[in-house]
């Protein structure tokens, strides 16, 4: 049997007609002999929304926490009533789940305190509600699916709103409760992102975590492939607004992919991508608005690649801190206490370049910066600066080649370059710029190095027929 999991994002559940097409190409991996097992995730900005009113019920905005419930109470039930005939049941079970929410909300609301616990809690009821009503739109739809409740398969650590899973309860959970449904030939559908402890109280994988449950599940069951659906064609060597002739990558390697997405590329998780790794599992990043595009497929080792790079990823928003101190000179424990000093504003470093008396380090741009910066004026001077870009280039085939910096370098050598680092994983190379400057050095940096793209690795049909 090949089993292939699927995971839809937010936007592929987004209103009867994204779960009608959802719906399509499940059944159209049924045709094709394919076993899928169906992962999806809240419907698009509702895990937002929740969080919105968990927000406004602890600051003891009761009515404004309620409206918001009663908005995607609407939205849920609209929903269902335009893909279910006989919806009386699931609109009672819809119903059901929200006046516990409210239940929630109202409490919140009295004692005035949001705890992770909560807070996933709250945030859980996204992928509950989407579950079951994708579920029962598949079998109106024709597919024999059967809902399952995540939280009795993903068995996590009690690590509220960052939870990391039991990899070995994951697995016999999946056999227990999937297992028996794939071997009728049904489709269980589960929701993303939540999970349980193992004493059953509900915990989530992070935002953007449905990704991850997909690679969970498929790592827990073996699959032949993990599929991501979202709304875009796969892994581009640049971002389309920016750089209108930006191509698909057909084919990247697993390395290659998270390091894209540590810089900003949304298209996936990039903890989606270890359970997979580690069973040689290849993901696929498909668009559900284009199913006959066959996206990205990313697999354990990169294929050999004529251009050096796969793909520019930019972060932008970033600040840049400049530690200068003299102190620093001939000492150790000095690069500790400046850490100790992020530590504490939980303030997490991107990029990291020091000399004998100074070290620059990028964040993300905060409110916490001038508390941050005044702590570690106690250590040596301190200057940042904010609407900084890390530019990103990524491929493996950079590995141990030579010139590649002068090359790059020589694409935007009319651009100021602030900060520069080489990844340790030799298949990245980074630098800092003004935020102003991002979108022109991606430009060039796309012209000097997809000129002549390997047909191989990239779609070059698709920018022959544009
Ligand atoms: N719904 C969750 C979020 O928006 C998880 C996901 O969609 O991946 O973060
Ligand atoms: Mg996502």
């Amino acid at each position: 049997m090949s089993l292939v999991v699927m995971k839809f994002g937010g936007t592929s559940v987004e209103d009867p007609a994204a779960i009608g097409r959802t719906a399509a190409i499940v059944a159209g991996r049924v045709a094709l002999g394919k076993q899928p097992v169906v992962v999806v995730s809240a419907m698009a900005k509702v895990t937002d929304q929740l969080l919105r009113a968990a927000a406004a019920a602890a600051e003891g905005d009761r009515a404004g926490a309620l409206a918001i419930s009663s908005r995607l109470r609407v939205r849920h039930r609209e929903t269902t009533a335009a893909l279910v005939k006989d919806s009386a049941a699931l609109l009672d079970l819809i119903d059901q789940e929200f006046d516990s929410l409210d239940e929630i909300l109202r409490g919140l609301a009295a004692i005035l305190e949001l705890t992770p616990r909560i807070s996933d809690l709250i945030v859980s009821y996204g992928e509950r509600l989407s579950s079951r009503i994708v579920a029962a739109a598949f079998s109106e739809l024709g597919i024999d699916a059967a809902h399952v409740d995540a939280r009795e398969v993903v068995i996590t650590d009690s690590n509220f709103q960052k939870a990391v899973p039991r990899d070995a309860l994951i697995e016999q959970r999946a056999q227990t409760k999937l297992l028996p449904l794939t071997a009728q030939s049904k489709v269980p559908v589960m929701g993303g992102f939540i999970a349980s402890n193992e004493a059953g109280i509900t915990t989530t994988l992070g935002r953007g975590g449905s990704d991850f449950t997909g690679a969970l599940i498929g790592g827990a069951l073996a699959a032949e492939a993990i599929e991501i659906w979202t709304d875009v064609d796969g892994i581009l060597t640049a971002d389309p607004r920016v750089c209108p002739d930006a191509l698909r990558v057909k084919i990247i390697s697993f390395e290659e992919a998270a390091e894209l997405a540590y810089f900003g590329a949304k298209v996936l998780h990039p903890a989606t991508i270890l359970p997979a790794v580690k069973k040689n599992i290849p993901v696929l990043v498909l668009n559900s608005r284009n199913a006959a595009c066959e996206g990205t497929r990313i697999t354990s080792l990169a294929p050999h690649c004529k251009s050096p790079f796969k793909s520019i990823a930019v972060k932008k928003k970033l600040s840049i801190i400049d530690v200068v101190a003299s102190r620093m000179l001939m000492t150790h424990g000095y690069m500790k206490e400046i850490f100790t000093v992020f530590d504490k504003h939980k303030c997490a470093v991107d990029m990291v370049s020091t000399s004998e008396v100074s070290v620059s380090l990028t964040v993300d741009s905060n409110d916490n910066l001038p508390a941050l910066a005044a702590d570690l004026g106690q250590l040596a001077d301190v200057k940042y600066e904010g609407k900084k870009a890390l530019i990103c280039l990524v491929g493996d085939d950079i590995r141990g080649k030579n010139g590649m910096a002068a090359q790059v370098f020589n694409a935007v050598r009319h651009i100021n370059v602030r900060m520069i680092s080489q990844g340790a994983s030799e298949i990245n190379m980074s630098f800092m710029i003004d935020e102003d400057d991002a979108d022109e050095a991606v430009r060039s940096l796309h012209a000097a190095f997809f000129q002549d793209p390997d047909p191989a690795i990239f779609d070059v049909e698709a920018r022959r027929s544009n």
